[in-house]
């Protein structure tokens, strides 16, 4: 049974942190935000992917994304949100400890936000140029 892992930064973090919790999730702030309200919504349960999450472990999980957002939109006024998982090293996921990524966007925050998480693939992401593209 994986319930916590004595290495993995989320099974040890100060419960001081979180901000939101149910039964089956906590949510807390990112300690290195990409913006503003950036938030981290986790399982209690050490595992890696979001497909080893049970079905009422993604429900609890998309719960607090839901309650975060409605705490974030209170507190700072956001103007859209990605949200996203880096599922597996190879898409990027750093902390081997399930995550969702709240992160809220604010108008100008970058000079052209058309594509969003397109852009973990640059060359791809804006297919709006599909044809000026060689590649
Ligand atoms: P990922 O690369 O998708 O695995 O994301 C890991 C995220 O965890 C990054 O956004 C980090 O800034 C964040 N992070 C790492 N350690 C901590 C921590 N102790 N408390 C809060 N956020 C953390
Ligand atoms: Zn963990």
């Amino acid at each position: 049974m994986t319930m916590k892992s004595t290495t993995c930064p989320f099974c040890t973090i100060d419960e001081s942190k979180n901000v939101l919790e149910n039964d089956r999730a906590v949510a807390f702030y990112d300690n290195f935000p990409v913006t503003p309200g950036h938030a981290l919504i986790v399982p209690r349960r050490h595992i890696a992917s979001f497909f080893e999450a049970t079905k009422e472990e993604q429900a609890a999980l998309f719960e607090l994304v839901s309650e975060m957002r409605e705490r974030v939109l209170a507190e700072r006024a956001p103007d859209g949100f990605n949200i996203g998982i880096n599922d597996g090293t190879a898409a990027g996921q750093t902390v081997m400890h399930l995550h969702i990524h709240l992160i809220p966007r604010y108008a100008g925050d970058t000079e052209d936000p058309r594509g969003g998480v397109r852009w973990i693939m640059p060359v791809k992401a804006p297919y709006w140029k599909k044809g000026e593209r060689k590649t």
